[in-house]
């Protein structure tokens, strides 16, 4: 980025050229309505935007993105604010208010605006017998997921997210709008099809969508056996495409309120959304069902999608965490030895501080890309491994301790993973080169120094390539 231009810029310049050209409102630190426009759902974090522009059409991202070169401000972008994006001393453009969604049903497509979130997105296109391929919560954003690639319930049938996405509408350095999609500006098509918020700040996109009306799904919990991790693996490698689960193991606190089967249990919790019928399904899942021993709770059931991917789940509230996320070919015995130690079993191990060990099914579709997906990373795994600790009301030596474990416990598993990442659940923002392969990395670099040369865009960011 060209820093001569950030010596000192005066922000109520700044805000009053905004103000003259945007239409949404434009907000300074220290404003009344500041504070309401940066906040994130994640409220584990607190971003600093220097101003924030709640922009209400792509125009305003235009405006916003000629004045951010101008002053040579970053920009950060926010949907919902899932994502994690400090946005220090940024021009933030807050698109929650381009939430406008447009089901296309004879061609299959959703055009969403900027800040629509998959709930938005389900409900109409169920209407019509169709699905998005959204994730494991309705109220993330359809742009910031599909961009990061979006892993979720159809993913093992239909692909990633990101390689439905059929179209986008940016606007790049220098305020320019351009059109993405196979046949205008296609290098800058691949890159967005998983490398996130890198190339400019999409005003629009059209996804794919897929004739998906009802599935046999929902989520068992099973008390937690330390065999069990090792028989899911077993038996999700030999499943079809159609069989879409993940496995999670987590305590359950023993409060009142909590239904009694599983109160101060840990318990493993088996999700489900099969495209077929019951019978097939349940002949299925049965040699695990078998291998996990009889359910403490929950049931499996045909649904509508709609209600699987919209409405059975309950957003979980944010929490400040320590994470580490491993991708794996085979998961094999010593990676799930060290699955079970966070996961607090045997009991002598319980005084992990980890909370939740979340298992992904990958491969499938996933591992087929068409010959023009994009560069999404993680296609040669067969599990995708989410741990986290929570830091909530820890004091710093708590906190250091929780670090000191996450870092042995990082260790244990990375010696047997792939070494690959996922751009959505990227566990730094320094680690993004393993999101992708070298060659794929090395392509984004290039698309980036053509349509952003100075880096305004972009958390977790992918640097252009330096000319020679
Ligand atoms: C509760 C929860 C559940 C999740 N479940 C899943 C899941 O099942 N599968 C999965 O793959 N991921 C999942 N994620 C990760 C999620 O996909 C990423 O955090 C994603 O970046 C969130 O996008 P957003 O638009 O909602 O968030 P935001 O914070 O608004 O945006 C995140 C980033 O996306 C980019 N971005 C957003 N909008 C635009 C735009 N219009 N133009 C350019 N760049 C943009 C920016 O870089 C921005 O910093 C989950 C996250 C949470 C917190």
């Amino acid at each position: 980025m060209d820093t001569t231009k950030r010596a000192g810029p005066n922000r109520h310049d700044i805000a009053e050229a905004l103000r003259q050209t945007a239409s949404g409102s434009v907000h300074m630190a220290g404003e009344e309505r500041y504070d309401a426009a940066r906040q994130p759902w994640n409220t584990t974090i607190n971003p600093s935007p220097a101003i924030v522009v709640e922009a209400i059409a792509p125009s305003d991202v235009r405006a916003a993105v000629r004045v951010a070169g101008e002053y040579g401000l970053r920009v950060a972008v926010q949907g919902t604010g899932h994502g994690a994006d400090p946005a220090d001393g940024a021009l933030m453009i807050n698109t929650a208010g381009m939430n406008t969604v447009h089901v296309d049903a004879s061609r299959r497509v959703a055009r969403v605006g900027a800040g629509a979130t998959w709930g938005d997105v389900i409900g109409q296109a169920g209407r019509y017998g169709l699905a998005p391929l959204s994730g494991s919560s309705p109220t993330v954003g359809v742009a910031g997921y599909t961009l990061g690639g979006g892993h979720g319930w159809l993913s093992r049938t239909y692909g990633f997210a990101a390689d439905s996405l059929v179209r986008a509408h940016i606007v790049t350095s220098g305020g320019q709008l351009c059109t993405a999609d196979a046949e205008n500006n296609p290098e800058l098509h691949w890159a967005l099809r998983g490398g996130g918020g890198n190339f400019g700040v999409v005003t629009d996109m059209e996804v794919q969508l897929y004739p998906v009306s009802s599935v046999y799904g929902g989520m068992l919990l099973f008390d937690s056996m330390p065999s069990t991790i090792a028989s899911y693996r077993d038996w999700a490698l030999g499943q079809p495409d159609e069989m879409n689960t993940a496995l999670m193991m987590m305590p359950i606190p023993d409060v009142q309120g909590v239904p009694e089967p599983i109160r101060g249990k840990r318990v493993l919790a088996l999700r489900v959304c099969y495209l077929g019928d019951a019978e097939r399904a349940e002949r299925l899942l049965s040699p695990l069902r078998d291998a996990a021993g009889p359910p403490l709770m929950g049931e499996l059931t045909d649904m509508s999608y709609t209600y699987l991917a919209r409405d059975m789940i309950d957003p979980p509230p944010p929490q400040s965490n320590r994470g580490h996320l491993a991708m794996y070919q085979q998961l094999p015995d010593a990676a799930i030895e060290a699955l079970n130690d966070a996961a607090g079993q045997p009991a002598d191990t319980a005084d992990s501080p980890v909370k939740v060990v979340e298992i992904r099914h990958f491969g499938g579709a996933m591992a087929r890309p068409s010959h023009h997906a994009g560069p999404v990373g993680g296609r040669d795994a067969s599990f995708c491994v989410l741990v986290s600790a929570p830091l909530d009301g820890l004091e710093q030596p708590q906190v250091n301790a929780v670090d000191t474990y996450m870092d042995a416990l990082a260790g244990r598993l990375d010696r047997h993973a792939t070494g690959g990442s996922f751009l959505s659940w990227l566990p730094h923002p320094s680690k993004i080169a393993s999101a992708y392969s070298p060659d794929d990395y090395q392509q984004l670099q290039a698309v980036k120094a053509t349509y952003d040369p100075t880096n305004l865009f972009g958390y977790p960011n992918i640097a252009p390539t330096q000319e020679s």
